[in-house]
């Protein structure tokens, strides 16, 4: 059994074994799959703990419904783009962020209408120096002012290669290029913008799930770092005239802008920390136009100006569940640069995931090696909970995102493989058990018949004179103790005066001996046509004490000491109650006549009983008789083994078939006063 249940552990171990190394494939290949489950326990990490911090510096200028349903369809004539940021940067913002790509001349421009409509210029005797361009318009309303456009990259044919970037950046400690986003297309502003203000790249990428939770910092077009739109305005609110890049390794670690410092740039693609209402300042472009608002609104602060405008602007998920466009997505991930609550994701927690999981991997495998189902259930919720806890902590306390997703699903699988081979195991043990059990039970049905069976057909074999003598051999007690007690009625009877007191009880013997004939033959009847007998709960020590009491009774005159140690807890046995006192019978005549076989005055005979270790009741007979030769305890139990001149030889092989049938055993053991000791058990009644 134990190499059955070592075998089904190995085998288990195997398989977590196999699971571990799966895992650490997976960790190490990260495909797609395990990336956005990752991301989605971040993004619930949010959700239940959103970005409570907010900077008052940054305002936003929306090009909403009402802007354009007063000013007309988008895009806009530069001129009252003009307009509008004459206004804000009349007010003298830190910075003008524009959300928009402006690649394109506008068409618009009274000086385009005329050359592109040569007929008209002539009719109308126009020249185009003569008419005003609204591109040079809304240039001269930017120049001068910290203003920062957009820039899209892409992949395509580069449209003013090579690309020159208004901003110098240096790296220091090595090449950070080859882990930037790569692009080989920047779609750029036209060049009168291009002139009086700086760009930084504007596109928003998703990801697979539409959710957006990582932003590039810079960008690589083509070997040429551009930096993005939150770089390049933090650039200007710093004053700064390079963009310092400090890299370990060849990855971005550190950004330096003048003084201000971008420490959790997560190796160029930052973490946003979301908020769930981006509440900043919102102001429509129509107010500004319209001059509705107070003039101190953009004072000394960051203005980021955009379209929201439904049907144009694009909206993007967000972890936290929100749509927001691509206005508030910026604000806010310039608002985590400014405060600092980027989220922090640093390299070093890949190789802290690796080896957690393989710790939790190390784990099961003990306990489920040494250990039971109950206490790979207790491993498996611990280390689910110290998944939670310490990322949670890790999230809440720190800002950075540690993987829960993989280590609780791998703590899912260690235990389900752990249990559920643990139950196939005990299944298959118990199934193996069982039969081993029904096989045994079959093999001593088998061994009993045999026993019966050679009883049986020795009887049959042997002549009428010795069965007579079996059958006189069981009933010879009783009726001898009949002749006995009615000698007795007889000597009272003869007495003259008849003493009915006196008669009574020595009557009631009489029918008690022969009651017990009836039933030795109605047994006996039972046995050879059934081949069963009935049994029921029997309470043992009772039955020992009435068989002493009916012994002395049958052996007139002369006593015999027989000595009891009953267990007093003793539970009832499983037995056929006339059998057993047939078997009780058989010992003690047997101890009586071996003890009559030494002349001694001090012969003890004694019945104990107990329950074992086994569970079943012992019946333990022990006489002071000579004891048994070695060659007798080899043939004791065979039918017609005697010693005695007038044995059958039959008592003890009757005896062992009939305690074997109910489920016990009957043997014999030497005992320490030299004589010895019957033994037999009995399956307890439960
Ligand atoms: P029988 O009593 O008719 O001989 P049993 O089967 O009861 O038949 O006993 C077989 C033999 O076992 C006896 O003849 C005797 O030699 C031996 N025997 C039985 N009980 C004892 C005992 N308590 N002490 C010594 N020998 C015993």
């Amino acid at each position: 059994m134990l190499t059955f249940a070592t075998k089904a552990v190995s085998k288990t171990t195997t398989i977590l074994v196999v699971v571990l190394l799966c895992v650490i494939a997976l960790k190490v290949s990260d495909p797609w799959a395990i990336r956005i489950l990752r991301h989605n326990t971040f993004d619930v990490f949010q959700k239940i703990n959103p970005n409570q911090t907010r900077t008052e510096e940054i305002v936003l200028v929306e090009i909403d419904e009402t802007s354009l349903k007063a000013k007309g369809q988008w895009p806009w004539q530069r001129n009252i783009l003009a307009e509008l940021t004459d206004n804000i940067l009349g007010q003298s913002p830190r910075a003008l962020a524009i959300d928009i790509v402006f690649p394109e001349l506008d068409r618009t421009s009274p000086s385009l209408i005329i050359e592109n409509n040569p007929a008209l210029a002539r009719q109308l005797k126009l020249h185009k120096h003569n008419l005003p361009s609204y591109d040079d318009i809304f240039a001269s309303s930017l120049q001068g002012h910290p203003v920062i456009l957009g820039m899209a990259t892409g992949y395509g044919t580069d449209q003013r290669a090579p690309i020159e970037t208004t901003t110098s950046i240096t790296m220091y400690g090595g090449d950070v290029r080859s882990t930037l986003p790569r692009f080989n297309y920047v779609l750029r502003n036209i060049e009168q913008l291009e002139k009086v203000t700086t760009q930084g790249v504007n596109n928003l990428a998703a990801e697979r799930d539409g959710i957006i939770r990582q932003l590039p910092l810079l960008y690589n077009v083509n070997g040429t770092i551009i930096p993005s739109l939150e770089i390049e305005t933090l650039r200007l609110i710093n004053d700064a005239t390079e963009i310092k890049l400090t890299a370990e390794n060849n990855k971005l670690k550190n950004i330096e802008l003048n003084s201000f410092n971008l420490a959790k740039s997560n190796r160029g693609k930052p973490w946003i920390y979301f908020s769930k209402n981006s509440d900043y300042s919102k102001v429509s472009a129509n107010d500004i136009l319209t001059g509705t608002i107070n003039n101190t609104l953009f004072r000394d602060k960051i203005v980021i100006l955009g379209v929201t405008a439904l049907g144009i602007a694009d909206y993007t998920l967000t972890p936290v569940g929100s749509n927001l466009s691509g206005l508030e997505i910026h604000a806010q991930a310039l608002d985590n640069m400014l405060t600092n609550s980027l989220l922090e994701r640093p390299s070093s927690f890949f190789w802290i995931e690796l080896s957690y999981l393989l710790l939790i991997g190390i784990i099961f495998l003990v306990v489920h090696k040494r250990h039971g189902a109950l206490e790979v259930t207790v491993t498996f919720a611990v280390m689910c909970w110290a998944s939670v806890l310490i990322s949670s902590s890790l999230f809440v306390f720190r800002s950075a995102l540690f993987d829960l997703s993989l280590p609780l699903i791998f703590t899912l699988i260690m235990f389900v493989i752990s249990v559920s081979t643990g139950f196939v195991t005990e299944q298959a043990r118990r199934r193996k058990e069982a039969k081993i059990a029904t096989q045994k039970e079959r093999e001593k049905e088998a061994r009993i018949r045999k026993l019966q069976n050679e009883l049986l057909h020795t009887i049959g074999k042997s002549s009428v004179q010795k069965l007579s003598s079996s059958i006189a051999h069981e009933l010879n007690q009783p009726l001898a103790a009949i002749y006995n007690f009615t000698n007795a009625a007889k000597k009272i009877l003869d007495k003259d005066n008849l003493d009915q007191e006196t008669i009574k009880p020595v009557l009631e013997k009489i029918l008690k001996q022969a009651d017990r004939g009836n039933e030795i033959l109605r047994t006996i009847r039972d046995a050879a046509e059934t081949g069963k007998s009935h049994l029921s709960a029997l309470n043992i020590n009772k039955i020992i004490l009435e068989e002493i009491e009916l012994f002395n009774d049958s052996s007139l005159g002369e006593k015999f000491y027989i000595k009891t140690d009953l267990s007093l807890e003793l539970p009832n046995g499983t037995a056929n109650e006339i059998q057993l006192h047939q078997v009780l019978l058989n010992l003690i005549r047997n101890a009586k006549q071996a003890t009559e076989e030494i002349d001694r005055n001090d012969h003890e005979l004694l019945i104990s009983t107990r329950e074992n270790p086994k569970g079943m009741i012992e019946v333990a007979i022990s006489d002071t008789g000579p004891g048994l030769t070695p060659d007798q305890k080899k043939d004791l139990f065979k039918p017609f083994f005697t010693t005695k001149e007038q044995g059958t030889g039959l008592g003890l092989a009757i005896s062992r078939s009939i305690i074997e049938a109910w489920g016990g055993n009957l043997w014999v053991e030497d005992n320490k006063k030299g004589g010895a000791t019957f033994k037999f058990t009995l399956p307890l009644n439960h």
